[in-house]
C-alpha cells in the first residue's frame, strides 16, 4: 500500500491568475445577483431589456436609477433573522457529529441540529401567518432592503474571518496563508473558524441563513404569485416541492455533509462565507422569483416528465452520496447493490506525520463514473429550472451555476485527491475510467 508524502490541502501560494480571478469574482458575483433582481423588477426579465436600458442610459445613471436601497426594516429584520437562527444554533439540542480529518490532523465534533432549526422556523412562520402577525409575502416584498443586507452581511463575514485568522485562530495548524490579501480573502484561511468548542462558522452559515432560508424564500414567493395573480401555478409549487425535498434531505443528512468537500476540504473566506449568505439565498430561489412575477402553467405531460426527472435525480444523488458515506463507516462490512462492496485500501498522511486509512468505493454509483452524485444533482437542477420553461434564460442560471461549481469541482477534487492517495487515486481512475458519464466525460 503506497503512503503518498505530499500535502493534499488546499493549494497554499497565490499565483497572479488566482488573484486576478479572486478579485474578479468577488467583485462580479455581487453585481450579477443585484443585476437578476433589476431585471426581474424592472425589465420583466428580459435580459435585452436590461443591457438595451445600460447602453442607452450610461453605467452611472443606469446605476442611480436601478441600484437596490437599503433599507432600515430590511436591515433590522434581517439582523433579527441571523440573531434567531443564531440561537437556535446554540439552544436547540441534537446529536454530537464527527467530521472528517483535516489536512492537519484536526478531528472535530459539530453539533448537527439543524433538522429541528429548520422544523421550528417553518412551524413558527405559518402559525405566525395563520394568526395574521405576518404576511408570508414579507420577504418578497423586502426583497430590495434584504439584497444590500445579505451583501453588507457576506462582505463583512468574510472580513471577520480574514481578521480572526490573523489574531484569533481556532485551529492555527488548518491555516493557509497565500501570500495575497486578496486570494485570501476570496477562499479563506481557516478551514473551520469556530466560536469556542463547537460554533462552527460553516456549518450555521451554510445551513441556517442559507439554506433555511432557501425554503422560506419560496414560501414567501408562493404567497406573493397567489396575492399578485390570484393562484397559485402548478409550476411553482413543482419547484417548491423539489426545493423542499432538497434542503430537508440536507438537514436529515447533516452528518453527512460534514464529510463533503465543503465541509472537509474548502476554508472559510468570502467563497464559502458570501456565498452562503448571499448568493445562494438569492440565486438558488430564482426560480420562484421568476414564477412569482410570471406564472407558467405546465401542462399533465411537462408536470409527468420534470417530476419524474427530478425526483430521479434526487433518488441517484442520494443513493450515490449513501453508498460512499456507508463504505467507509462501515471500513467497507457493507453490501452495495446486493453483492459484497469492492473498494480499493488506501493510505495518506496528514501533516502531523501521521498515517491514515482510507477507502475508494469502486462498486455501485462509484463503479458507474466517479461523481455519479453530481449527475443526480444536475439533474435535479435542471428539472427545477424546466418549469419555467425555455422562454427565458434567467431561470436557468440556477442550472447553469450548478453545472459550472461542479464541472470546476470535479477537476480541483480530483487533482487534491491524486495528492492525497498517490497511485491509489490512478488506479481508481483506471478501474472507473468516466467522471460524469460514461461514454461522454
Ligand atoms: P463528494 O461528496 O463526492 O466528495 C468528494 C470526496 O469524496 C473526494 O474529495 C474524496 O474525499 C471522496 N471520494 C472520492 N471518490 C471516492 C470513492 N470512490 N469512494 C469513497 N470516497 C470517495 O463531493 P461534494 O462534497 O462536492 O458533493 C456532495 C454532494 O453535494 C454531491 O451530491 C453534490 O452534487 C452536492 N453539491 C451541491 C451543491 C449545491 O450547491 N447544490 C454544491 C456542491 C455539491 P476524501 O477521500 O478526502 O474523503
Amino acid at each position: 500500500m503506497e503512503v503518498t508524502e505530499r500535502l493534499w490541502g488546499r493549494k497554499t501560494e497565490a499565483t497572479w491568475s488566482t488573484v486576478a480571478g479572486s478579485l474578479f469574482l468577488v467583485s462580479i458575483c455581487p453585481i450579477w445577483i443585484i443585476a437578476n433582481w433589476i431585471t426581474l423588477e424592472y425589465f420583466g426579465g428580459s435580459l435585452y431589456a436590461f443591457f438595451s436600458a445600460v447602453s442607452s442610459d450610461g453605467l452611472i445613471a443606469f446605476t442611480q436609477q436601478y441600484a437596490p436601497r437599503p433599507s432600515l426594516r430590511a436591515s433590522i429584520g434581517y439582523a433579527c433573522w441571523l440573531v434567531f437562527q443564531a440561537t437556535l444554533y446554540s439552544l436547540l439540542p441534537g446529536p454530537l457529529s464527527t467530521g472528517q480529518l483535516t489536512p492537519a490532523g484536526n478531528l472535530l465534533k459539530y453539533k448537527t441540529n439543524g433538522l429541528l432549526a429548520w422544523v421550528v422556523t417553518h412551524l413558527l412562520t405559518v402559525l405566525a401567518a395563520t394568526f395574521g402577525l405576518l404576511d408570508l409575502a414579507l420577504i418578497a416584498n423586502h426583497w430590495e432592503g434584504l439584497l444590500v443586507a445579505v451583501n453588507v452581511y457576506g462582505f463583512l463575514l468574510a472580513a471577520f474571518c480574514l481578521i480572526k485568522a490573523h489574531v484569533l485562530p481556532s485551529h492555527p495548524n488548518d491555516r493557509k496563508f497565500s501570500g495575497s490579501l486578496i486570494f485570501d480573502y476570496f477562499v479563506g484561511i481557516e478551514l473551520n473558524p469556530r466560536f469556542g468548542e463547537l460554533w462552527d462558522f460553516k456549518l450555521f452559515h451554510n445551513g441556517r441563513p442559507g439554506i433555511v432560508a432557501w425554503t422560506l424564500i419560496d414560501l414567501s414567493y408562493t404567497a406573493f404569485q397567489y396575492q399578485n395573480h390570484g393562484y397559485i401555478s402548478n409550476s411553482i409549487l413543482i419547484v417548491d416541492l423539489f426545493h423542499t425535498i432538497y434542503v430537508v434531505d440536507f438537514f436529515i443528512n447533516e452528518d453527512w455533509y460534514l464529510r463533503t468537500i465543503d465541509m472537509s476540504h474548502d476554508h472559510f473566506g468570502f467563497y464559502l462565507g458570501w456565498g452562503s449568505v448571499a448568493l445562494l439565498p438569492t440565486l438558488y430561489t430564482i426560480q420562484v422569483q421568476y414564477l412569482a412575477r410570471f406564472p407558467v402553467d405546465l401542462t399533465l405531460p411537462q408536470v409527468v416528465a420534470i417530476l419524474s426527472l427530478g425526483l430521479g435525480g434526487y433518488a441517484l444523488f442520494r443513493s450515490a452520496n449513501h453508498q460512499k458515506d456507508v463504505v467507509r463507516s462501515t471500513n467497507g462490512q457493507c453490501n452495495i447493490w446486493g453483492n459484497r462492496a469492492r473498494y480499493i485500501r488506501c493510505s495518506y498522511k496528514t501533516e502531523d506525520g501521521r498515517t491514515h486509512e482510507s477507502l475508494l468505493l469502486t462498486s455501485g454509483w462509484w463503479g458507474f463514473s466517479r461523481h455519479t452524485n453530481y449527475l443526480g444533482d444536475l439533474m435535479q437542477a435542471f428539472s427545477m429550472c424546466a418549469v419555467c420553461g425555455f422562454d427565458n434564460l434567467m431561470p436557468w442560471y440556477y442550472f447553469l451555476f450548478i453545472a459550472a461549481i461542479l464541472f470546476h469541482r470535479v477537476l480541483r477534487d480530483e487533482g487534491r485527491c491524486l495528492k492525497k492517495y498517490g497511485k491509489n487515486w490512478e488506479l481508481y481512475c483506471s478501474k472507473v475510467s468516466w467522471r460524469l458519464i460514461p461514454g461522454i466525460f
